[in-house]
């Protein structure tokens, strides 16, 4: 039987507590954790009335942010985090912290996968499905999928690396700007910028 879904799938990238309102809070959390709710439930919403196939719609693959140990990836106590390398506590592994955010339905993703549970693991192509070794790309290139649509946040750190790896996976990338929260605005324009550079479309609004 011939596969019908679309090659094209949508990465949500790292929407936990701590990115949004929590330690590790970025400006625009809340905005953007609810447009990409509203933005999935039309996806799959639109999908269910047509009465198509599951597979007709772009699959929607979530990441988290899952630390336990990640080595060097937080501040040392009693030291400043200096938010390029080293960072406050955030999203350890089981605590509210690295759960969903409360404005994102998590059962609006098809998959999850996490990463960074002994590494920094800023990228989601670091991932893996929970408790199983499948990796982001191995589950993409099972699926056939060609492309890529990004959203998340931090703009300027996950969800870059993200779109950059999906780039040097083959993969056509495309970023929605509205749709990602950065941790600086300056940070977020630098990295959009790189990733036109390396051929990724970055879009205002999704489509
Ligand atoms: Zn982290």
């Amino acid at each position: 039987m011939v596969s019908t879904h679309s090659r094209e799938a949508i990465i949500v990238v790292d929407v936990q507590n701590d990115f949004v309102d929590g330690s590790l809070g970025t400006a625009r959390g809340v905005e953007v954790a609810r447009g990409i709710n509203a933005w999935l439930r039309e996806v799959v919403g639109a999908d269910a009335e047509e009465g198509a196939e599951i597979n007709s719609r772009p699959l929607i693959a979530g990441t988290m942010d899952w630390h336990i140990n990640p080595q060097g990836h937080f501040a040392p106590e009693g030291e400043e985090p200096d938010y390029e390398n080293t960072w406050p506590v955030h999203c350890v592994a089981d605590t509210h912290g690295a759960q969903v955010c409360g404005e994102l339905n998590p059962e609006l993703m098809d998959v999850w996968f996490h990463k960074g549970e002994y590494t920094a693991a800023y990228s989601g192509f670091e991932g893996h499905l929970a408790r199983e070794e499948q990796t982001l790309k191995q589950w993409l290139n099972s699926l056939e999928i060609e492309h890529v649509t990004i959203v998340g946040i931090a703009t300027d750190f996950c969800v870059r690396a993200t779109a950059e790896d999906a780039l040097k996976a083959g993969f056509g990338v495309t970023v929605v700007e509205e749709l990602c929260s950065a941790v600086s605005e300056d940070g977020a324009a630098k990295a959009l910028d790189a990733l036109r550079a390396a051929g990724a479309e970055v879009i205002a609004q999704p489509r």
